[in-house]
């Protein structure tokens, strides 16, 4: 099955007319606590989809935890978690009536998912065909886990952290956007960095750089995939985006329940930019994804 070990949010939806300067006070219209965070979006994505998931995580001992599980519990993934003395991780988005979003994030707990919770949960990562990380745990835990993975090793490294670089190398795939992708190649210190704008040169290069595969997100544009030699793009099928919050865990949880079911990397992500082109038509990042028979854009094209 799928183990991630990532990071759990309850994520404080404002919406408004337009943002408060430093030192302005508005009235918004409307607040909702929905869960998120990178490491539980990717899980229920994942579950959803029909895959058995584990999340590894923390949460604190305050009211925002069960609004931060929610989504983890109705999706049926089962759950490894510490209960840390700081506040469960918060994202206070602002979204104005224009579509603009400023958000902040508290990392809360998720700060506490240190090397060492990683390694006590060291046999439940071993036995994970599929181990998914991302960048808003501790540097340090994503290598410990990478240490213990036997199976696949999926890293969405957003944000991008700086990571053992053994352990970033033992991606299969990396997942990132072009941005993302840049900053990596970065890292990495290759010189002559392309720009945002030429996708095949990003791609191109992280898999010079050593990665066994690549995956290139691209929003609307859909995604790349770089594996054995070749590049495939799969373009996204055409919807109306209304909110493409979580659209890239959408995307990652679909790649990682399709993997662990055996498919192919290539055809994992022709099926993954179909969920994510789903999961930007409707509000929030959970409640958007799809389950299992739920009719996808592009299908039967
Ligand atoms: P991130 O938010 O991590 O940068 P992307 O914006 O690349 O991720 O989105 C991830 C996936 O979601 C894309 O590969 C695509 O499948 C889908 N997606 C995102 N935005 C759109 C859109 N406007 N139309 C259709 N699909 C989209």
């Amino acid at each position: 099955g799928v183990v991630v070990v990532g990071s759990i949010n309850a994520d404080l939806v404002v919406t408004l007319e337009r943002h408060p300067q430093p030192g302005e006070t508005v009235l918004g219209r409307s607040m909702t606590v929905l869960p998120g965070g990178k490491g539980a979006n990717q899980a229920v994505a994942a579950a959803r989809l029909g895959a058995p998931v584990t999340l590894i995580g923390a949460v604190g001992r305050d009211a925002y935890a069960d609004a931060a599980l929610a989504g983890l519990r109705s999706a049926g993934v089962r759950l490894a978690l510490r209960h840390a003395d700081a506040g469960t991780g918060v994202a206070l988005v602002q979204v104005s009536v224009s579509g603009e979003n400023s958000i902040v994030v508290i990392p809360g707990a998720n700060a506490e998912v240190i090397r060492e919770v990683v390694e006590s949960q060291a046999s439940l990562i071993s036995e994970a065909s599929v181990l998914v990380l991302q960048g808003e745990i501790p540097a340090e835990s994503i290598a410990e886990a990478v240490r213990h993975a036997q199976g696949r090793v999926m890293i969405n490294l957003a944000p991008v952290i700086d990571i053992d670089r053994s352990a970033l190398l033992a991606a299969d795939p990396l997942v990132v956007n072009e941005h993302e992708g840049i900053l990596v190649l970065e890292q990495l210190g290759v010189r002559d960095l392309p720009t945002a704008a030429d996708h095949r040169r990003i791609i191109e290069a992280l898999s010079a750089a050593g990665f066994a595969s690549v995956v290139l997100t691209l929003g609307a544009e859909g995604a790349m995939v770089a594996s054995n030699g070749t590049v495939e793009h799969f373009p996204a099928p055409k919807v109306s985006a209304v909110d493409t919050t979580g659209a890239g865990d959408a995307f990652v949880g679909a790649l990682a329940a399709r993997l662990a079911a055996g498919d192919s990397l290539v055809s994992g992500v022709g099926f993954a930019v179909r969920v994510g082109a789903y999961a930007v038509r409707s509000e929030g990042a959970q409640p958007s994804y799809p389950a299992l028979g739920d009719e996808l854009p592009g299908d039967g094209v």
